[in-house]
């Protein structure tokens, strides 16, 4: 006799079996808080390593190279005796049967939690996808990187004026933290790293221009530090236009605002949308794809399953969704470890999840950031140390901190790129 719809079926011998799906901040999270509980876990991705997001634009800027921003996910849980790691791409989830559905094949589950993110959206507009690459993966990034480098080469030996200026032009798509720190991060390579190492052309001459649809960048961080952001990335020299919707993208630039921008290098940063979960689930999402979930962030009508971090849209405090960052994650991944282990113990449902925003940062170049605390407002030199600091101490792997602590210095001190690598092309 089948359960009713909502209901927990455990199998009968055995520790129940938790699967998670994406090791990410909120799937890695919730796979380590189930360390010491009585459970089976499974552990699916797609990647045999975890990414570090946040310091992608430092691998499509040439700053970093992908491995010192991933781990294998193997390495990360090897002494937890109950995680076993599995590499496949998840494309269904069978809810009356309990099974997940893999390329790699089916896996039984009592408990599910669906962590897989999120990748990026262009409003309805997916074929401006081949000529302004979004930043998700880390091929997203080594193909960004490879544009950038190339268009460098590329305008060095173009002899036509216009042609050479739209090589060197650098349209950035979009005025949240990626697109501010891509924005910078060209700019600097331009005018600092790569000054000196080309003949015919001027590589100072680099124009980046960062578009926002909404009058303001930042739109997440208090109003005076969107301004002192804009301010400081006018300083560097980035062109900031403000409240101009992208109309057109194509193989020649953009047009903004009935304007036309001849660059050969569009990066997009601007929409993102959730993964397909809420498709497998035939459950209910919102416009981005997000699954809508209860309290305890298990999906309407599966008690056994849940939906965290980017694929997910959880109400906050003041009711407008919980932010897509890494620290909503984890905080979810955590909650619903917790919600497990209540239920495999018998022990009271934890209170609904609640979640406690920490802070937004950004960096702006490589000597300024903004940070803003729950209001208490940083920015500048200062800033950009907590920044690094922040960042280094989330980082996974010391080696990977480690390396990446020095190739900062090593940039800082010399103003040097050390990854300026055009791949992915027939040599
Ligand atoms: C460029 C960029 C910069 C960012 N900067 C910041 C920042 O500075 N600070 C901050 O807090 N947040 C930042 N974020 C947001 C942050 O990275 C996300 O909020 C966070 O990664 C969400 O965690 P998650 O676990 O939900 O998803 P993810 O970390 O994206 O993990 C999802 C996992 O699921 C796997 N997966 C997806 N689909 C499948 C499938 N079908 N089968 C199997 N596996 C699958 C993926 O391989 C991945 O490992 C940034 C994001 C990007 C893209």
């Amino acid at each position: 006799m089948q359960a009713p719809l909502g209901a927990t079926r455990i199998r009968a011998s055995g520790p129940p079996r938790v699967v998670i799906v994406g090791a990410g901040f909120a799937g890695l999270t919730a796979a380590r808080a189930l360390a010491r509980a009585p459970v089976e876990v499974t552990l699916i991705d797609k990647r045999n390593y975890h990414l570090f997001q946040p310091l992608l634009y430092q691998v499509a800027t040439a700053a970093l190279s992908p491995a010192e921003i991933a781990a294998p996910i193997r390495a990360i849980v090897r002494r937890q005796k109950n995680v076993r790691v599995m590499l496949g791409k998840v494309d269904g989830i069978d809810t009356e049967r309990q099974l997940v559905r893999s390329d790699a094949g089916d896996v039984p589950y009592d408990y599910l939690i669906l962590a897989t993110g999120a990748r990026h959206a262009y409003f309805g507009r997916d074929e401006w996808e081949a000529f302004a690459p979004g930043l998700k993966k880390i091929e997203d990034a080594t193909e960004i990187r490879t544009r950038i480098l190339l268009a460098f080469e590329r305008a060095e030996l173009e002899s036509d004026a216009a042609r050479q200026a739209a090589l060197l032009t650098f349209v950035i798509v979009g005025g949240g933290p990626t697109g501010v720190e891509l924005a910078g991060a060209i700019t600097e390579l331009g005018r600092m790293a790569l000054a000196a190492d080309f003949r015919r052309i001027d590589p100072r001459r680099t124009r980046v221009v960062l578009v926002e649809a909404g009058p303001r960048l930042l739109p997440a961080f208090p109003e005076s530090l969107s301004e002192i952001a804009r301010r400081a990335l006018v300083k560097l020299g980035v062109e900031v236009r403000l409240g101009k919707p992208v109309g057109v993208c194509d193989a020649d630039g953009v047009v903004i605002d009935g304007e036309r921008l001849a660059a050969r290098t569009v990066v997009w940063a601007a929409g993102v949308a959730a993964s397909p979960a809420g498709k497998w689930l035939r459950t209910n999402v919102d416009r981005a794809g997000r699954v809508k979930v209860a309290p305890d962030l298990s999906v309407s009508g599966h008690a056994d399953v849940f939906a965290v971090g980017d694929t997910a849209l959880v109400p906050g405090p003041d009711r407008a969704p919980v932010p897509g960052i890494a620290p909503a994650a984890k905080q979810q991944g955590k909650y619903v470890a917790g919600v497990i282990a209540a239920r495999v113990a018998g022990r009271t449902a934890p209170a609904p999840f609640r979640y406690r925003h920490a802070g937004n940062l950004a960096t702006i170049g490589r000597r300024a950031a903004v940070i803003d605390f729950n209001g208490f407002k940083l920015s500048g030199f200062v800033a950009w140390l907590l920044w690094g600091a922040a960042h280094i101490y989330f980082l996974i792997g010391f080696r990977n901190r480690l390396v990446v602590l020095l190739s900062w210095l090593w940039a800082y001190v010399t103003f040097k790129r050390g990854v300026r690598l055009i791949t992915g092309r027939e040599a």
